[in-house]
C-alpha cells in the first residue's frame, strides 16, 4: 500500500542555516517512517534531537558490545501458579556499558533490530541460555526438565539458517531440545506468515516449543493466528496488570485464556505483581506466571538458589 510521510521543521530565533533545517525535517522525517509504519507527520523538537544522538550513540556502542563482552544474560522464574513450582525461565539480555552504564533492553534491542546487531546478540543469549539450562538439568531426575525461554527477534526469525543455527547452537551447548522454548511476538510472525508456518514447524518437529509473546498487543488477525502450529500463549503485562481492576477487564483475559484453550495453547500470564491479580488469574484458570510478584529477572548465581529450593512461595 502507498504511504505518505511527513517531516515539519521550523527555524528557531536564532541564526538559521538551511543545512540544519534540513538535517532537523530528515530526524523528523525518519522518526515519522519509524513510528507510524510509514504514514504519518512528525514535527521536529530538540527533544528529537536528544533522542537521535542517543540512539546513534547506542548503535555505535552495540557494535562492539560482544566483543568487549559487555553483555549478561538475566532469568526470571516461570512458575505454576497452583503451587509456586519453577518450571523454568526466561532469559532477558542485559547490557552493561562501562561509561553508559546499564541501558535496558526496551530501549537498545530496537536500535540494534534497526541495524541488524540484534541477529549476534540473539545467538550470543541463545547459546549462553542453552549452556546455563543444559547446567541446571544436569545431574536432576525430574520428568520434566527445567526450561529456558529465549526471545527471538524479527531480524533473527527471517535469517536462512535459523533452524540450523539452534541445531549448532544446542549440540554445542549439551542441552536437550525440550530444554528450550522460544518466544516469537505477533508482529514477527505477520511480517512473513507461510514462512513463519513453515519454520515453526521444523522447529517442533525437532521437538523444540514457541510461545507466542506479548500476545493482545500486535496486530495479528484472528483467521491468522490459528494457522501458527505454537505452543504456548503469553498474556501480556498491559492486560494482566488490570485483570482485577474490574469486571470488563477480568473478562477480557479470560477470553483470552478461552482463546489459548480453543487453540490448545499453554497460557502464561506475564508481568504478575499482586497477589490479587494472582488469585484472579487462579480463579480464572490460568496455570503459568511470571511476574515481579515472584521474581525479578536475577542473575545466573541467584538462579542456583532458586533452583535448590524449587518453588517460590508468595
Ligand atoms: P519481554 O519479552 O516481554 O520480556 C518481559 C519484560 O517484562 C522484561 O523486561 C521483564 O524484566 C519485564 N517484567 C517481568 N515481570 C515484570 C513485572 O512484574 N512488572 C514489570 N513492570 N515488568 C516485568 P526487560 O528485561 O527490560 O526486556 C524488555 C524487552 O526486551 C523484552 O520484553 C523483549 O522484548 C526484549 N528482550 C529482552 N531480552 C531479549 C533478547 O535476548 N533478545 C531479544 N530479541 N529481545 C529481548
Ligand atoms: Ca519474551
Ligand atoms: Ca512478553
Amino acid at each position: 500500500p502507498a504511504s505518505l510521510s511527513i517531516a515539519v521543521a521550523l527555524p528557531d530565533h536564532k541564526e538559521v542555516r538551511a543545512v540544519s533545517l534540513l538535517r532537523a525535517a530528515d530526524t523528523a522525517l525518519t522518526r515519522a517512517r519509524r513510528i507510524s509504519g510509514g504514514s504519518g507527520y512528525q514535527i521536529y523538537d530538540s527533544y528529537m534531537q536528544t533522542r537521535t544522538l542517543r540512539r546513534l550513540t547506542l548503535g555505535t556502542e552495540l557494535r562492539y558490545a560482544l566483543e568487549r563482552d559487555e553483555f549478561s544474560v538475566a532469568y526470571q522464574p516461570i512458575v505454576a501458579i497452583a503451587d509456586g513450582l519453577i518450571v523454568g525461565f526466561e532469559a532477558l539480555v542485559r547490557w552493561n556499558h562501562p561509561q553508559l552504564g546499564f541501558v535496558s533492553p526496551g530501549e537498545f534491542v530496537p536500535v540494534a533490530e534497526e541495524s541488524g546487531l540484534v541477529v549476534p546478540i540473539d545467538r550470543w543469549v541463545l547459546s549462553r541460555a542453552c549452556r546455563d539450562i543444559a547446567r541446571w538439568n544436569g545431574g536432576r531426575s525430574r520428568k520434566k526438565p527445567l526450561t529456558v525461554h529465549v526471545n527471538l527477534s524479527a531480524h533473527q526469525f527471517a535469517e536462512d539458517d535459523l533452524v540450523d543455527c539452534i541445531v549448532e547452537t544446542m549440540s554445542q551447548s549439551g542441552a536437550e531440545v525440550s530444554m528450550l522454548h522460544l518466544e516469537i511476538t505477533e508482529s514477527t510472525l505477520m511480517q512473513d506468515t507461510f514462512r513463519a508456518v513453515e519454520v515453526i514447524r521444523q522447529l517442533r518437529a525437532m521437538g523444540l516449543r514457541v510461545a507466542l509473546d506479548d500476545f493482545g498487543t500486535g496486530y495479528s488477525s484472528l483467521s491468522y493466528l490459528h494457522l501458527f502450529p505454537l505452543d504456548y500463549l503469553k498474556i501480556d503485562r498491559m492486560f494482566v496488570s488490570q485483570v482485577e481492576a474490574g469486571e470488563r477487564d477480568r473478562k477480557f483475559v479470560q477470553v483470552m485464556l478461552d482463546l489459548a484453550e480453543t487453540m490448545q495453547l499453554v497460557p502464561i500470564a506475564e508481568g504478575v505483581e499482586t497477589t490479587a491479580q494472582r488469585d484472579c488469574l487462579r480463579e480464572l484458570g490460568c496455570g503459568h506466571a511470571q511476574g515481579y510478584l515472584y521474581s525479578k529477572p536475577v542473575s545466573v548465581q541467584e538462579v542456583d538458589a532458586l533452583i535448590a529450593v524449587g518453588s517460590i512461595a508468595v
